[in-house]
Order: C-alpha cells, then structure tokens, then sequence
C-alpha cells in the first residue's frame, strides 16, 4: 500500500492537499475528480443512447411477418399489411434524420395503421408482438375510457404518460413508440351508422386523438413524477409515435354490402346469404369506416386499413398449441418444474375449442377454460408412478360441468 503513488491520477494533486484519495490497484483518484468523471461518464451515456436511436435497424417486411407468425395465428393478411406499414414507418424514420441534410427529398408521410375484426381476433396481439420485435415502448388505451372521463385533453395526454412510463422515462424512445388504441369504434359519431345508439360524443375525442395522431408536441404529465420532482410535464412530439387502431366496427359488414349492392358495376351479392362476415370484411374500404361514423379527417390519418378474420375452430385449436406462449405450453412448463410430464389428451383440445364457440367465447376464453380444467390437477399436482399426469377427455369435461359459469378473460 506505501508504495502507490500518493497523488491523484487524474488532477495530479497530492493526498495532503486533499481530502479524500480513493485507492486503486494502479493509482488513486480524489473525490473531485471521481465527481467530474462520473458527470462526463452521464453525458456521455446519453450522447451515445442518442446517436443509438438515431438511425432504426431496418427489419424487412419478411422477417417481420415471420416473428408475426410465431405469436399470431392465421391474419395473413393483416400481418402482411402490418409487416409493410411498420416498415415503412421506420424506413420514414431513418430517413427523416437524412433529411435534414438533403432537403430537396421527398418527404414520406407517416402512415398509421387501422385494424378491423371482431373482438378477441388478434388486434393486440399483433400490436404487441410488432412492439416486441422492434423493441420500442408500447402502451395500450381504450378510446371508451377517453370518453367517459370527459375530460378529453387530458385523458388523450394520458396515453402518452403511459408510452413515456413504459420506455423507463426516455423521451427519445418515447417519440418513436407504437401506441395501440383499442375500440376506436366505439367513439364512432352517431348517425350514419344503425347500430350504434347511444351518443358517445365521440366526435370531441375523435378530434382530441387527431391532434396526437397526426403529430403534435403534447405537454405530458409524468406520472410517478419522483423521477422528474422539477418537472411538470414533459414535451412529447407524436409526430414519429406509430398509431395502431383498432375496432370491431360491429355492422360495418351491413355499411359494405348496402354499398357493394348498390354499386352498379362490379360486386353481385346474389348469394348473400352465403357471404360470411368475415368475406365482407376483406372488402373494406375507407369510405365505409367514414359511413360507420369516424370523422374523415381521422380516416385520413389512418391510410392502411386492414382487416382481421373471425378464428375458426382449426385456428382457436392452433392458438391452444401453436403460438410461441401457447397457453398449453405454458402449464407443461408449470408441470415440468415439479419434475411432472403434463400430457393432454386429443379430444381435450377439441373440447376446449367447442366450449369456447358455444359460449361465444373466442380466443379469448380459452385460458378461462383451460383454468377451470386444471386448476385442481395444479392444487394436486399428482403423478402417476412414471412422473406422468394425464389430462383426459372425461376428467376435462368433469371440471368443466363443475363450473359451467365461463368468464371471459
Ligand atoms: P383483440 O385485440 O382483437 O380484441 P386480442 O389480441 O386482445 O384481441 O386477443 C385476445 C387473446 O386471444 C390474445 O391475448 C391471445 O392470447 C388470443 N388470440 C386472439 N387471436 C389470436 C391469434 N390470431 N393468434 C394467437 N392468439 C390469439
């Protein structure tokens, strides 16, 4: 220890004119020193977290939908829209940042994106996953919570609090998150469209969520503000923050088929009675989302528009298994920790999925129902002598009479 050199590394002054020397293998540096680098070092961190975010790691289209495919079932064509859009979006970003240099470059517009399907579908879900894979902050708001609060200013702000808390307070990765408002259907005006029959007044949210979707610099509350104890709010610009909407547009079907009808060229709804809802939906148009009532200017904002097929009992039998979490998967690995071989007889999936259509349950419901089959075998957790649990179809139906009352999760 005598042998160090007595001074500090860095300021080069010696121990006596100082007051505190933090001794390290090669040398020493003193307590101003060890103040100054840690602030350079701060600086420095956030500089590079900076130039990191500047340009986005393009992910192809392709590859999008291949980590697509991982987590959704079926959705073809959604996820291929959503694969290009989302591609896009981040090749608009890149490009931005080059524009500054290059101004006479055409400037690509932002292109949010509008999901329509029944409830339950995986409008969400592909939301989620894209924000998965890109690794940007995600939240989620439901435009009926806009409306009943009434306090629309507010509440729109609050949607981009919860994108801010979920990118860890980080204002840059905030202002190129994906936000994903649900039940954009809900704030629909009515009129135009028969089923809705309640006023919502959803006209004054649609114009409040214009103004984030479009691009505006939002004062946001940062809420669990410890962090910020001098801030009040938070400058966020939306204008790179992806918009992904979503809907079920229930009677929308009815809005394209009066439309397809009328048109005089083309479409012949002759056999209507066997078009399906879902074949409907694969003829959408921005025009009937504007019948159905969402004002244009909203229309406007959201030009890739996209729809979601109902699931199929071969697709909620898939979603049982297939999906990278499948749900089943998730109570072999429950089982697997305790050393047990969880085994699940064919004809429970099939019953599973039956239940699920016969409550009108969907996706949805599906882990409700696989609860109540298996919440006593995990109380019990019971092997037979080869570490083996067996679910079959007559112990699953058993769980399932005890309990006929299904909750929607
Ligand atoms: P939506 O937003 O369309 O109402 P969600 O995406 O919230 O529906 O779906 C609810 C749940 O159902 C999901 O969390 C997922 O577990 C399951 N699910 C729905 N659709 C699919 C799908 N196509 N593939 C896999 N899982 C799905």
């Amino acid at each position: 220890m005598s042998n160090k050199q007595e001074y500090c590394l860095i300021c080069g002054k010696k121990e006596e004119e100082l007051s505190y020397l933090l001794q390290g293998v090669k040398g020493s540096i003193c307590d101003n020193c060890i103040e100054m680098v840690y602030k350079i070092y701060q600086i420095d961190k956030q500089d590079n977290k900076k130039t990191k975010n500047k340009q986005f790691k393009l992910i192809k289209p392709a590859e999008i939908k291949e980590f697509l495919d991982k987590y959704v079932i079926g959705q073809e064509e959604a996820k291929k829209v959503l694969a290009v859009a989302v591609y896009n979006h981040y090749k608009r970003l890149n490009s931005h940042i080059n524009l500054k240099h290059n101004t006479d470059e055409v400037e690509l517009e932002k292109s949010n994106i509008l999901l329509v399907g029944e409830t339950g579908t995986g409008k969400t879900l592909l939301a989620k996953t894209i924000a998965k894979l890109l690794d940007v902050p995600f939240t989620i708001a439901d435009a009926t919570a806009l409306t009943q609060a009434g306090y629309v200013g507010e509440d729109v702000e609050s949607i981009l609090a919860g994108l801010y808390q979920n990118s860890g307070y980080d204002k840059d990765a905030t202002e190129r998150g994906i936000v994903f408002i649900d039940e954009l259907d809900k704030i629909a005006r009515k009129g135009d469209n028969p089923s809705i029959t309640r006023d919502v007044s959803g006209e004054g949210v649609q114009q409040a969520l214009l103004k984030i979707i479009e691009g505006a610099i939002v004062n946001v509350p940062p809420e669990g503000g410890r962090k910020h104890p001098h801030q009040q709010f938070i400058k966020i610009d939306t204008k790179n923050i992806l918009f992904i909407c979503g809907g079920a547009f229930d009677g929308l079907e009815k809005i394209i088929a009066r439309r397809l009808n009328t048109q005089a060229i083309g479409f012949n709804l002759k056999d209507k009675d066997k078009v399906h809802k879902f074949n409907l939906l694969r003829h959408i148009i921005p025009q009937d989302v504007k019948s159905f009532g969402l004002i244009p200017e909203i229309v406007g904002r959201l030009p890739v528009l996209t729809y979601l097929d109902p699931l199929d009992k071969d697709a909620l039998r898939r979603i049982l298994t297939e999906p990278k979490n499948a749900i089943l998967k998730q109570y072999i690995k429950l089982f697997e920790i305790d050393g047990i071989e969880l085994i699940f007889e064919e004809k429970v999936l099939e019953l599973i999925v039956e239940k699920a259509v016969e409550y009108k349950v969907g996706a949805r419901g599906l882990r409700s129902l696989c609860e109540t089959i298996m919440t006593d075998a995990m109380f019990e957790m019971k092997a037979d002598k080869n570490n083996t649990l067996k679910i079959t179809y007559k112990y699953a139906l058993e769980k399932l009479k005890d309990k006929e009352n299904i909750r929607v999760a």
